[in-house]
C-alpha cells in the first residue's frame, strides 16, 4: 500500500465533498474524521455522508474509482490519487432492527438528523462542512466532546441490545482521549456486559488489539474489568485469588511504562506471569492473531523474565536469548518494569547498550559449525548437539576466541562423552 500523506487525504476529502455539492447534492464529513478534526488530531481516514443514493455516488465519481464496499448498506468507497488514500461516501441512512446482536437486517436511505441518530456516541455523530468550516450537531456532540464524556446517542441500553460491539468501542474511545463514560451509559454496559459474547472473537480482537495500545491504555483496561467485560473477552487476567489480583496490578503498572507498544508486547506484559506460554498461545488463538504474533506473544510471555538480573546472569544464557528476533521487544519490557519500579533499571540498560551495539558482540558468528565437525570424522549421534551447544557456551563466556581453540575443546568433550558412555555401557 502506497504512503499516505494526511494533507492529501484531506485535501482529497474536501474534493469528494465538494464534487458532491457541485452536482447538487448534500454532502458532509461525518463521524470519526469530524471528532478527530475538531480534536485537532490527524484523523486515520475521512467518511463523508451525503443524500447522493449509491448508484449516483458512482455516476459521479465514475465506476473505475469507486468500489462498492457495502452497497447495501449505502457504502461506496472512492478511491483518491497516490497518497491520498480513499473516502467512504455513505448515503444518509436509517438503521431497521437489528436481530443478530451485530448488524442491522436493512436500512432505509433518510436524512442528515436520522442519520447522525443511528451512530454510535454523541462524539461520533457529528458532520462537519470543511468548506464553510460548520459543525452540524444533532446530537449534543460538540459539547460531550468539550467535557470529554462518551455518551450513547439516544436510550443507551437499546443502543448496546441492538449492536454489542458499541460496550467494548466505548471503553476503547475512553482509552484513546482520556474520556468519561457518561452514567448511564456505563451503567447500560455494566448490565449487559455479558452480552459481548455475540460478537466475533475478530472484532473483539481488533478493538483489543487497539484498546492495548491507546495512551489512556491502562484506563481502558480498568473499565474494562469494572465493567464486567473482561470476564468473556479475557478472563485469563481475572482470578479471585489476592496473588493473581497483584499480578495484575504490577502487569498494568508495566503496561502503562511502555513506549509507543506494539499489540503484541502489551499483550505480553498484560498476560505474564498470569499465563504460562499454553495459555498466551490461546488467548492469540482465540484472537485469530497471524503465527508470527502468537509466536512473539508466547516467546515474550515466556521470558519476561529472562532479562531480569541481566549483569550477574552467566552469558551464556544471556546472550542467547538476546539474540532472539524479539529481543528488542523483551528488553523494551524490561525497561518498562524498570520504570515501574519492578526490575533494575541498570540491568534493563545494560541490555539496551548490549542490544544497540554491534551483533557481534552478544551473537558472533560461531567458531565452528556441525559440519566442521563431521569433517573431522565425528558422527551426528546425541552427544554431536552437546558439544556444539558446549562449544557455543564457551565461546558466548568469551572462555575460546578462535577456530583452533574451539577444536580443542571438541576434541577434549568428546573424548569426556565417549568416557562417559564408555562408563554407562559397562
Ligand atoms: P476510529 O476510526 O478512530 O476507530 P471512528 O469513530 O472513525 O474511530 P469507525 O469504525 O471508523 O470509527 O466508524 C466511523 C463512524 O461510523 C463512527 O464515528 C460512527 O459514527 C459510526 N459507527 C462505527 N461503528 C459503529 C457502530 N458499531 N454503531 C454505530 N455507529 C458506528
Ligand atoms: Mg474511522
Amino acid at each position: 500500500m502506497p504512503l499516505l500523506s494526511p494533507l492529501h487525504q484531506r485535501e482529497f476529502a474536501r474534493e469528494v465533498l465538494q464534487r458532491l455539492r457541485v452536482a447538487g447534492y448534500d454532502a458532509y464529513w461525518a463521524g470519526g474524521c469530524v471528532r478527530d478534526h475538531l480534536m485537532r488530531r490527524t484523523p486515520k481516514d475521512y467518511d463523508v455522508a451525503t443524500n447522493a443514493l449509491p448508484d449516483q455516488v458512482r455516476d459521479l465519481f465514475g465506476r473505475r474509482r469507486t468500489v462498492p464496499v457495502g452497497a447495501a448498506f449505502g457504502v461506496i468507497m472512492v478511491v483518491g490519487p497516490t497518497g491520498a488514500g480513499q473516502v467512504e461516501v455513505t448515503t444518509f441512512r436509517r438503521d431497521a432492527a437489528y436481530s443478530d446482536g451485530r448488524h442491522p437486517d436493512s436500512v432505509t436511505f433518510s436524512s442528515a438528523e436520522e442519520d447522525a441518530s443511528r451512530r454510535d456516541f454523541t462524539i461520533n455523530g457529528l458532520f462537519y462542512d470543511p468548506v464553510e468550516d460548520r459543525v452540524l450537531d444533532y446530537v449534543g456532540g460538540q459539547a460531550d466532546l468539550a467535557q470529554g464524556i462518551i455518551r450513547a446517542i439516544g436510550d443507551p441500553a437499546e443502543r448496546f441490545a441492538e449492536d454489542k460491539l458499541r460496550m467494548l468501542r466505548a471503553v476503547r474511545f475512553a482509552a484513546t482521549f482520556d474520556f468519561h463514560l457518561d452514567e448511564a451509559t456505563w451503567t447500560a454496559i455494566q448490565r449487559t456486559a455479558d452480552q459481548i459474547s455475540v460478537v466475533s472473537p475478530e472484532r473483539i480482537a481488533a478493538e483489543m488489539r487497539r484498546l492495548l495500545v491507546e495512551t489512556y491504555r491502562v484506563r481502558g483496561l480498568r473499565l474494562l474489568v469494572q465493567a464486567r467485560l473482561a470476564e468473556t473477552v479475557l478472563p485469563e487476567i481475572l482470578a479471585s485469588e489476592a496473588a493473581a489480583k497483584q499480578g495484575l496490578e504490577r502487569n498494568l503498572a508495566v503496561l502503562g511504562e511502555l513506549r509507543a507498544p506494539r499489540f503484541p508486547s502489551a499483550l505480553a506484559v498484560l498476560l505474564s506471569g498470569l499465563v504460562d506460554a499454553g495459555g498466551a498461545q490461546s488467548v492469540g488463538l482465540r484472537w485469530r492473531l497471524s503465527n508470527k504474533e502468537i509466536e512473539s506473544l508466547v516467546w515474550l510471555v515466556d521470558h519476561h523474565q529472562a532479562l531480569r538480573g541481566a549483569r550477574r546472569q552467566p552469558r551464556c544464557r544471556l546472550f542467547r536469548v538476546l539474540a532472539h528476533a524479539d529481543a528488542a521487544n523483551l528488553s523494551a519490557m524490561t525497561s518498562a518494569a524498570a520504570r515501574a519500579g519492578q526490575a533494575d533499571p541498570a540491568d534493563a540498560a545494560w541490555c539496551l547498550e548490549l542490544l544497540e551495539d554491534t551483533r557481534e558482540k552478544f551473537d558472533p558468528n560461531p567458531l565452528l559449525t556441525g559440519g566442521d565437525l563431521l569433517q573431522r570424522g565425528w558422527k551426528a549421534g546425541p552427544a554431536f548437539r552437546h558439544v556444539l551447544e558446549a562449544i557455543r557456551d564457551a565461546q558466548l563466556e568469551g572462555e575460546i576466541g578462535s577456530r583452533d581453540e574451539a577444536l580443542a575443546l571438541a576434541e577434549r568433550l568428546y573424548t569426556s562423552f565417549g568416557e562417559n558412555h564408555a562408563r554407562r555401557a559397562d
